[in-house]
């Protein structure tokens, strides 16, 4: 399949999603994860009009913003963040999906530049127990989404999750929707997050069915990965 194929069929199967969950065309946003996949293939993506990139490894993602900043794309950094990493990520990414501490939060913010604009960023959940390793615990999340949102140099915008994988569409979306619930009590205690970072490419349809507005899909567009 070539790339234009590939985000077609993913870009129908997220219309799809939205249209039986009886949301409005455009409200899922598709997030490209090109972890893995060379610059060329980024750029053969965004000649389809594929504009929103997601990035695991800081290292590589460094070289593949340099060689592709002659186009306007928006890099989302979606890796687990290790502190001595926080300033490269600050200055290069327009998004980070994956805040788990307000170490991380701090350091994100304090090292970026109020010229470039608020770091939009989601705080990454554990919702499948066990299942992940990363993610804040749902009990401490209240406490560090109001800290973080009080950081003048970041834009929290809302959650992020990676489940354990699942075959079962039910039991996919009884996790997701766990997200969204978190999500809705934290916009109850006054926070406004309007972004829920759920779904890949096995489990999108069962994310757009719980309200996700990015789904991270690498797989379905790119191929498999080879292992790093
Ligand atoms: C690799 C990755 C994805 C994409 O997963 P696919 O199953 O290949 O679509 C999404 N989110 C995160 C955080 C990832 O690391």
């Amino acid at each position: 399949m070539t790339i234009k194929e590939s985000l077609d069929e993913v870009g129908q199967r997220i219309r799809r999603a939205e249209t039986d969950a009886g949301r409005p065309p455009g409200s899922v946003h598709l997030l490209a994860v090109s972890k893995t996949q060379p610059a060329e293939v980024v750029r053969a993506a965004a000649q389809w009009g594929q504009r929103a990139f997601g990035e695991n490894y800081l290292q590589e993602a460094e070289d593949k913003i340099a060689v592709l900043s002659d186009l306007k794309l928006e890099w989302h950094f979606i890796g687990p963040i290790q502190s001595n990493k926080t300033a490269t990520i600050a200055r290069l990414f327009h998004w980070v999906h994956s805040v788990d501490r307000l170490k991380i939060a701090q350091r994100l913010n304090d090292q970026r530049l109020p010229a470039r604009g608020p770091l939009q960023v989601c705080i990454q959940v554990n919702i499948s127990g066990e299942g992940s390793k990363s993610g804040v615990g749902l009990d401490e999340l209240p406490a560090l989404a109001a800290k973080v949102a009080g950081l003048p140099n970041l834009c929290l915008r809302g959650l992020m999750a990676i489940p354990a994988p699942e075959k079962d569409p039910e039991r996919q979306r009884r996790t997701f929707a766990r997200l969204r619930e978190a999500l809705e009590m934290l916009n109850r205690q006054g926070l406004a997050l309007d972004t829920l970072s759920m779904g890949m490419s096995d489990d999108l349809e069962s994310a757009v069915a719980e309200g996700a507005t990015w789904v991270r899909i690498g797989t379905a567009l790119f191929g498999a990965r080879k292992s790093r």
